[in-house]
Formats: structure tokens, sequence, C-alpha cells
């Protein structure tokens, strides 16, 4: 009999044990132990989620809540996350091995968005559309859609969630979250506080589980609205073929290979530590990471050397420790991947300046070194494809017409980092990148306030801002006659 403690899903606000009696092990990426057992989803578990989150929906309860009192529920939410942050942050940090005091960062921003979309709750509204006959009124009604489907991945569990949960309870819908197999924990304990924080049971339902089984199970199930995807491009599509044949939305946010482009004009001491945190923070692990650094030739030596030598002197370790600057990589197998990668480089021409070895961090645990490629360009299979982990390929490039073209080169546009003190060129810049978000002078930032989106291979729809409020809602055109008067001609509509 095993020791570990057991997780369940959690539906109509409650613990449920899996209706197959399975259960699969979660592991420390830090240490390689054993962490909890979670309930192992099943088609069966996500009808009962599903059906669970459809009562939720019809519920009076919910269903005739006031707007305002729905930003209240969001607003407590809110509150009890930040009451119960250290917790949570230590519970992912254990998980999927982010660093604790990235993870404390992130706990300290999360209650915004919930106070963020509170406040949006009751500006959630319709038009008074003009007509051509003033006897007629028209207008619209921006609506919920129904039981919104989520799954979600291992890297930032509790934001990447959050992303689709705020938003989708402000707009009065109700969830079915399915997170990566990686990482349970948090979202679990997440589905507490929306019970706790006064939501009726039902309002978010978790299923945990693997994808093709759990994940596929709710993306097929005909009783979601919509679907809302964040992980890699590839089961995006997979996602987006099933989602269609229903003619069902789909919000999905995908991979990433950014360029982060450093010129001559730069601070280039200040663009280094920019191009250490793009691609080392969270070893990489980040849909956002700048895994392609271009430098302009005339700066490219000093910057090599100065990401090489920060590289090189990156504490590698327990994630818990507040002098560690580099956690593990969430599970073995990532890391086998992001080695396969480097080896991969290797084959086609790169040469390793730095890092390039996996390493149990002296604890059983699955990290890699942070690695600088050089010899690199886009023709390579490592300069091309997401390798999620740290792992930067550098390149020189000598004219501004040169590296938009080089940075655009490529399926993905998620982000894009610009480093130059030329007020013009950050324009023209963020002008020609095909990226969603653009950065100048600086990488990562990101705020409940603002609108992001993938072009390209990254991603269909907007997360965060006013706009993905239209993600979940759908807008009905109400057309009223206010005149007495008998339909004069049957064939000659009002209008
Ligand atoms: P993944 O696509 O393997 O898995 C993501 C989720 O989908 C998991 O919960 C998984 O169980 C589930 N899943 C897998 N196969 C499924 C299927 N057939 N049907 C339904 N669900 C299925 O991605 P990952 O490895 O967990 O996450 C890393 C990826 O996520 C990277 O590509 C990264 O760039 C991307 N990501 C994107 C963003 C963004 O905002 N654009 C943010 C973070 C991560």
């Amino acid at each position: 009999m095993s020791q570990l403690r057991r997780t369940e899903h959690h539906i109509g606000g409650a613990a449920r044990p899996p209706q197959g009696g399975e259960y699969f092990t979660s592991t420390n990426p830090a240490t390689g132990e054993d962490l909890y057992e979670a309930a192992r989803g099943t088609a069966a578990d996500v009808d009962l989620a599903v059906r669970a989150a459809r009562d939720a929906f019809e519920d009076p309860r919910w269903r005739d809540l006031s707007q305002t009192k729905r930003g209240h529920l969001l607003r407590r939410l809110g509150e009890l996350i930040g009451e119960n942050a250290e917790e949570l942050a230590r519970m992912e940090t254990q998980d999927n091995g982010k660093l604790l005091r990235e993870m404390r960062g992130q706990l300290a921003v999360l209650p915004e968005y919930y106070h963020y979309y509170a406040g949006l709750a009751d500006k959630i509204q319709g038009d008074t559309i003009p007509t051509s006959d003033r006897r007629v009124l028209n207008y619209t009604r921006r609506e919920p859609l129904g039981v919104v489907g989520a799954i979600t991945p291992w890297n930032s569990p509790l934001t990447l969630t959050t992303s689709k949960l705020a938003p989708a309870l402000c707009a009065g819908n109700t969830v079915v979250v399915k997170p990566s197999e990686y990482t349970s924990a948090t979202v679990l304990r997440l589905a507490e506080l929306v019970d706790e924080a006064g939501f009726p049971p039902g309002a978010l339902n978790v299923v945990t589980g693997f994808g093709a089984e759990a994940g596929q199970a709710l993306v097929d199930h005909r009783g979601l609205a919509k679907i809302s995807f964040t992980g890699s491009t590839r089961t995006g599509a997979l996602i987006a073929a099933s989602a269609a044949s229903r003619f069902i939305g789909t919000t999905l946010e995908l991979g990433g290979k950014s360029p982060n482009i450093v010129f001559d004009d730069a601070d280039v001491a200040n663009a280094a530590m920019g191009v250490v945190a793009g691609i080392f923070a969270a070893a990489g692990q980040t849909c956002i990471a700048g895994s392609r650094v271009f430098a302009h030739r005339s700066v490219y030596d000093e910057l090599l050397q100065r990401v090489a030598d920060r590289a090189r002197s990156i504490v590698i370790g327990d994630p818990l420790l507040a002098e560690t600057e580099l956690g593990p990589l969430a599970f073995a197998d990532q890391r086998d991947k992001v080695a396969g990668y480097v080896d991969l480089g290797v084959s086609e021409g790169a040469t390793v300046l730095t890092g390039g070895r996996a390493t149990d961090g002296g604890l059983g645990g699955y990290f890699f070194e942070p690695t600088v490629l050089t010899d690199v360009d886009n023709s390579m299979r490592v300069v091309r494809e997401e390798i999620f982990g740290p792992v930067a390929a550098i390149m020189p490039f000598d004219t501004e017409d040169e590296v938009v073209a080089l940075a655009n080169d490529t399926e993905f546009g998620l982000a894009a980092g610009v480093w130059t003190s030329n007020l013009s060129r950050a324009h023209r810049l963020a002008d020609r990148l095909e990226a969603g978000t653009i950065w100048v002078n600086t990488y990562r930032a990101m705020s409940p306030m603002s609108p992001r989106q993938g072009f390209k291979n990254s991603g269909v729809g907007v997360e965060h801002g006013v706009e993905s409020i239209k993600e979940y809602t759908r807008l009905k055109s109400v057309w009223i006659n206010t005149s007495e008067d008998p339909v004069a001609d049957p064939f000659i509509m009002r209008s």
C-alpha cells in the first residue's frame, strides 16, 4: 500500500475519486522523489465534471447573480489566493521545480488578475444599434457561453489557469480544467479556494489525468461551449480540429521561438541581462523564452562574453533556496529532450560555448546547465524548433532589414525583444516584427491588463485585457418593434 498522499478530482464542489479507481504518481523534479498520487481521469470523470459545470451554469445562484456580485466573488477569490500565497507558491515549486522566489513573485501578482476581472464583471454590456425605422429598437446582449473546457501545461499552472478562469467566470461561464499530468496540485487547491470564495459548487471543476485520456475526453465532450488551451502547437492543432468539427470556439496559446535582438546602439551590459532573463529564467521553460538571440556584429563578441559569463555563474540547485537561480526541468523526459536538442545542434554544426550537459544538481533531480550555442543559423532545427529549456542560440547580424527578415523567418510569432537606444528604430521594429508581444529594452513584462495574442503558429485569440471578455461571451442581437401598428406588408420588414 502506497504511503503517498492522494489527490482526487474536484467535481461539483467536492473531492471525487476517479471512476476507474486508478491513480498516477507525480514527482518532485528537483529530487526525483515521488510527491503524491493524482486521480487518473477518464471519459467518465470528464462527463461528471461537465455535467456538474452545466448544473452550476443553470443554477439560479449563478445564472441570476448580478454582474456586480459576480465581481465580488472574483475579488474574494483574489484575496483568498493572497492569503494562501506562500502555501501555493511552495506547492507549485515542489510540483514543477520553478524557483520559490519566482513563484512568490507570481503569487504577489496573481490576486491582481482576479481583481482586474472583478472590476470588469459589471462592465460587460451590449450596445444600442441605430435603426432606419425609429420605431424599431435593436440592441445587443453579451451573454456567457456555457461550460468552458480549459487545458493547461505544467510550466506555470496557477497563472496559466488563471488567464482562462478569471475571464470565463467574469463573463458568467462555468469551467472544467484539465491541468497537466505533471502538475495537478495547485489547480486542485485553487478549486477549493473558488468554493471557499462563495462560487456555486461546480463553477470550477478539475479533472486530473493524462492528455490523451482525460484531455482528449474533455476536448471531445459535446457539453462544451468553448475550449481554451495553453500548450504545444502540436496539441493545439489537434484541439482546433476537434473544436472546428463541432463549430465551437477556441482560444489557443501555443509555442514560441522568440527573437531577442541587440542593436549596436544598445546598452550592451543591460541587454546581456535581458538575454539571460529571456532564456534562463524558469530554466527556459516559458513559451516566451527569448531562445533566438541576434546581436549586431559590432557588439556580438561583447554580448556573447557577457551572456556566457553570467550563464557560467548561474547557481543551479534546490528551487526552494533563496540563492538558487536555476531549478530543474519539470520532468526527466523534458531534460532528455533538451539534451537531445543540444546533441542535435552539435551534429548540425553548432558550437557549445558554455553549458550543454544534464546534471542531477547533487539532489537527484532533472537539471540542465544554462547553455549558449554559437555557429548556428536559421536553417538548423535547433534554431527553428521550440526546445523549452535553458538553451540560447546566438547569431550575428549586420543590418536592420536583415535582422527583421531573420527574426520573422519562423513558424512562430509569440513575442520579440529589441534592445536599442534609438527611439525611431524601436517603433520601426515594433511595426515590422511579426509577434503578438514586443518588448523594447525589457523582456517578460506581462499584466492582466495587457492583451496578448500569439501570431502565426503561436496561437488563436486573445488572453488578458478587456479584449479577452469577447473570447468568453457570445453576442445576441435583439429587435423590438415598439410601434402598435399592424404589420402592413408581410413581405417588407422594418429595420
Ligand atoms: P502539451 O501540449 O504537451 O500539453 C498541454 C496540455 O494538453 C496538458 O494538460 C496535456 O495533458 C494536454 N494534452 C496533451 N495531449 C492532449 C490531447 N490529445 N487532447 C487534449 N489535451 C491534451 O504542452 P506542455 O508540454 O504541457 O507545455 C509546454 C508547451 O506549452 C510549450 O510548447 C509552450 O510554449 C506552451 N506554452 C504556451 C504558452 C502561451 O501562452 N502561448 C504559455 C505556456 C506554455
